[in-house]
């Protein structure tokens, strides 16, 4: 475990100059969240007119494009094969960390960085009483998981503010009422959410085999532009198993793959306001 114990400042701005900053440079562990990538070309959730990543995907236009995602991780036995299969294949994509997951197998996030996916936040814990509880304890389970994905990423470059609702945003379910609040919460934050319109089904019912999640995905498939849920969780080996019959599916029939910053995100900009 991580012995440094990190504070964390909701919403908080360094507006101060530097003159009353005392000599902490080499304090490793800082209190700011580190700033997004001014290189992303991304605007700020707060200035986008939505805030919802499949909102914007679908304004966004383009066709055949498969951003398919990974909930869950890090995980020591499960991820790492995933990352082997997209380096196979030659594809980036996007992994929902879980905070406390991160902290147990650091180096495996740090790997899916390096290799150039996109790592986002999927909470601290996973545990929906405690993250749903109140605004309180989502703000802080959401800014300090952004702080512990930012120290993987070079100083100052993590490409944006984003996260997946533990157990879809989607507006049913437990804590549905408390989801449909967050959003807004998350927007004036900066954040921006990802839910999915596409699944392999490997956390729906009972537990299915590779040729089993292979079906359950392309039933699946409803729309031009797809991001598809799936797992890295430690018990999820035949997702691993079903993926590259997945991929070759998808280049057999001329989709292409990116990570969700790749999403076009200009047309839905309402203003680039300073
Ligand atoms: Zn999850």
């Amino acid at each position: 475990m991580c012995a440094i114990l990190v504070s964390y400042h909701f919403m908080t701005n360094e507006l101060s100059s530097n003159t009353d900053t005392d000599e902490k440079e080499d304090v490793i562990e800082t209190v700011e969240q580190a700033p997004v990538s001014a290189q992303s070309g991304i605007p700020d959730a707060s200035v986008a007119s939505s805030n919802n990543l499949l909102d914007i995907i679908m304004e966004g236009g383009g066709s055949h494009t498969a951003y398919l995602t990974f909930d869950d991780g890090p995980t020591d036995n499960i991820t790492p094969q995933i990352l082997d299969i997209l380096s196979r294949y030659g594809i980036h994509a996007t992994f929902f960390e879980v905070g406390k997951m991160i902290e147990k197998n650091p180096e495996i996030t740090q790997r899916v960085i390096n290799e150039g996916h996109l790592v986002a936040g999927h909470s601290y814990s996973h545990d929906y009483d405690a993250l749903y509880q109140s605004e309180e304890s989502f703000v802080d389970e959401i800014t300090r998981t952004y702080d512990i994905i930012s120290r993987y990423y070079p100083k100052n470059t993590i490409p944006m503010k984003l996260i997946r609702f533990p157990g879809g945003g989607y507006n049913a379910g437990d804590h549905a009422t408390e989801k449909q609040l967050y959003k807004e919460t998350l927007k004036s934050m900066g954040y921006y959410y990802a839910d999915w319109n596409s699944l392999n089904g490997d956390a729906e019912g009972a537990k299915k085999d590779a040729d089993q999640l292979f079906d359950y995905f392309v039933n699946s498939i409803s729309t031009n532009n797809i991001v598809v849920l799936m797992h890295d969780a430690a018990t999820k080996q035949s997702t691993v198993d079903a993926l590259p019959r997945i991929i070759e599916y998808l280049q057999a029939n001329g989709w292409d793959f990116k990570t969700l910053a790749e999403i076009p995100y200009n047309p839905v900009q309402e203003n680039s306001a300073q």
